[in-house]
C-alpha cells in the first residue's frame, strides 16, 4: 500500500520504517530539511534500539523515502498519516497547530480520495477540525474529492518502539466507515497475524483512549511516589511494599516503580491536556490535578535528599557525579527530564556536575549548553573523577551493577543519592556509603 506520513519523528519514523519492512511503500516528509538530509543519508535523528539498520535496509530497498516535499507526498498516499507534534500550549492544552498545517497541506494537494489518520496524541473532537480544515481548502479550490479521517492513537514506548510497532499490544482504531476500517486492517495486518489486536470504535472514544492510557501510567507513578514518601517517614521500605502489592493481579508488576518523577515527551503533556479538556467540558479534574501535583513535589524529591545529607548551605562547592540524563533509560529524549530539575537545583545550591548518559549526552548538550559548572564524561567511571557524591537519576541497565567499593574510594564523601531504587541499601551500607534512596524508610 503506498503511505506517507507527515513528521519524522520518534513516532513518523518508527511507524514509516515499520511499515515499509513488512512491505509497503512509505514517503516520510518533514519540514525539517536538515533531518530529512541527514535521514537520506542514513543518519538517524534519534536513538531507538534496532532502528538504525531498519531504516537503512528499507531505504536502500526503495521502499522508504524521506522528502520535505508535502506535495509529492499527499500525491503518493492512499493512506496520510499526521505524527507531527502536539506540545502544550501556554495553558496546558494541546497546541493543534502543526496538526492544523498537516491538514491544510492534504487539502491542498489531495487530487483523489484518501484516508487520514491521525496518529498525534489529539484532544477528543480534532479528527473533525481535520475534517473541517480539509474540506475548507478543498472548497477554496473548488474540488470536491472524499475522504475519511481515522483515529490511530500510537502506544509505542520510546526505548522499545520498533518492538512496539512490530508487535503492538492492540491497534486502536476509531472510525467512521467501515471502508476505511477495512483499509487500516488491511495496513496492519502484518502486525496482527499472532492473534486479533484491533480494537475499533468511534474516533472520539479512540482519542480519548490515549489520554486516559497514558493518565493511567503516570497516575501509578504519582501513586506510588506518595506511598514512598509516606513509607520514607514511616521507617517503612518501599521497595518491600512495591513487592507486597506487585504481586496482587489486581495491581501487577508494571509501572509501579517509585522514583525521580515521570518525564519525557507524553506523559507531562498528555495528562495536562486532559485536565484542560476536562476543564473545558466543565468537569474539575482532581485525581489528574493530584498526579501532576505529586509529580511536581517528587522531581524536586532527590535535591531535598541531598539537602537533607549535606544540611544548610552545604551543597555549595561540592561535585556531584550524576549516571543518567534521558528521562528514562533506553532513549536519548530529555523532554521533561527529571534531571534537568534536579541539575538546576543543584546549581542553584552551587554544586557543580560531571554528568554522564550512555546516549544522551549531545542531546543534553543542545538543552544545557556550555557551562562551566557542567561536565560531560565519556563514562560512568569518569564521572566519579574528583567527585564527591553520586546521584543516579536515569536507570540504565550498566548502572545496577556498580561496584561499591569502588564507589566508596573514588567518592570524597562516600554518599549515593539512587533515585530509582538500583541498589540495595544494605549492599551500599556494606562498602562504607552512606545510601539515600526512594522511600527507603529504613535509610533516613
Ligand atoms: P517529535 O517532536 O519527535 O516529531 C515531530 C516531527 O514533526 C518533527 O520532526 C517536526 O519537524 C515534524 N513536523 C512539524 N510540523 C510538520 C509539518 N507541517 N509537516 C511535516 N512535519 C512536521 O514528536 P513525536 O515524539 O514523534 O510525537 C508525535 C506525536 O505522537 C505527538 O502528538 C505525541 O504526543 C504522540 N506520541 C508520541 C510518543 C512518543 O513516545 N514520542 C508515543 C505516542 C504518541
Amino acid at each position: 500500500m503506498r503511505v506517507s506520513i507527515f513528521g519524522t519523528g520518534y513516532v513518523g519514523l518508527v511507524t514509516g520504517t515499520c511499515l515499509a519492512e513488512v512491505g509497503h511503500d512509505v514517503v516520510c516528509v518533514d519540514v525539517d530539511a536538515g533531518k530529512i538530509e541527514r535521514l537520506r543519508q542514513g543518519v538517524i535523528p534519534i536513538y531507538e534500539p534496532g532502528l538504525e539498520p531498519m531504516v537503512k535496509a528499507n531505504h536502500a530497498a526503495g521502499r522508504l523515502e524521506f522528502t520535505t516535499d508535502g506535495a509529492h507526498a499527499v500525491a503518493h498516499g492512499e493512506v496520510v498519516f499526521i505524527a507531527v507534534g502536539t506540545p502544550p500550549d501556554e495553558d496546558g492544552s494541546a497546541d493543534l497547530q502543526y496538526v492544523l498545517e498537516v491538514a491544510r497541506t492534504i487539502g491542498e494537494h489531495m487530487e483523489r480520495p484518501a484516508i487520514v489518520v491521525d496518529k498525534s496524541t489529539v484532544p477528543v473532537g480534532t479528527a473533525g477540525r481535520v475534517s473541517e480544515a480539509i474540506s475548507s481548502v478543498l472548497a477554496g479550490r473548488g474540488v470536491d474529492i472524499a475522504f475519511d479521517v481515522v483515529s490511530n492513537p500510537e502506544f509505542l514506548k520510546e526505548g522499545a518502539a520498533v518492538e512496539d510497532c512490530m508487535r503492538p499490544d492492540r491497534i486502536v482504531l476509531g472510525v467512521d466507515s467501515a471502508a476505511a476500517a477495512d483499509k487500516l486492517k488491511r495496513l496492519y495486518a502484518p502486525f496482527n497475524r499472532n492473534h486479533d489486536r484491533f480494537v475499533i470504535m468511534d474516533v472520539r472514544s479512540a482519542e480519548l483512549t490515549k489520554y486516559a492510557a497514558n493518565a493511567m501510567l503516570a497516575t501509578k507513578i504519582s501513586f506510588m511516589n506518595e506511598i514512598s514518601n509516606i513509607a520514607e517517614r514511616m521507617g517503612a521500605d518501599v521497595e518491600m511494599v512495591r513487592k507486597g502489592i506487585g504481586s496482587d493481579p489486581r495491581i501487577g508488576w508494571h509501572f509501579i516503580y517509585p522514583g525521580a518523577g515521570y518525564g519525557g515527551s507524553c506523559l507531562p503533556k498528555d495528562v495536562q491536556a486532559l485536565a484542560r479538556t476536562a476543564q473545558q467540558h466543565g468537569h474539575q479534574p482532581l485525581l489528574l490535578h493530584a498526579v501532576e501535583a505529586v509529580n511536581e513535589r517528587q522531581k524536586g524529591h532527590l535535591h531535598a535528599l541531598i539537602q537533607r545529607h549535606y544540611g544548610d548551605g552545604g551543597i555549595a562547592g561540592k561535585t556531584f557525579a550524576v549516571w543518567g540524563l534521558a528521562f528514562k533509560p533506553d532513549t536519548d529524549d530529555m523532554r521533561e527530564a527529571s534531571s534537568r530539575r534536579l541539575l538546576a537545583q543543584l546549581w542553584e545550591s552551587g554544586a557543580r556536575v560531571r554528568a554522564y548518559d550512555p546516549e544522551a549526552t549531545e542531546e543534553a548538550r543542545r538543552v544545557f549548553g556550555e557551562r562551566e559548572d557542567l561536565v560531560f564524561c565519556g563514562s560512568a567511571n569518569e564521572a566519579l573523577d574528583g567527585a564527591d557524591a553520586l546521584v543516579v537519576v536515569t536507570e540504565w541497565k550498566q548502572f545496577r551493577s556498580a561496584d561499591l567499593a569502588q564507589l566508596r574510594a573514588q567518592l570524597a564523601d562516600a554518599v549515593v543519592f539512587d533515585g530509582r531504587n538500583i541498589y540495595r541499601p544494605e549492599d551500599a551500607e556494606d562498602a562504607g556509603l552512606a545510601y539515600y534512596g526512594i522511600g527507603r524508610g529504613r535509610s533516613v
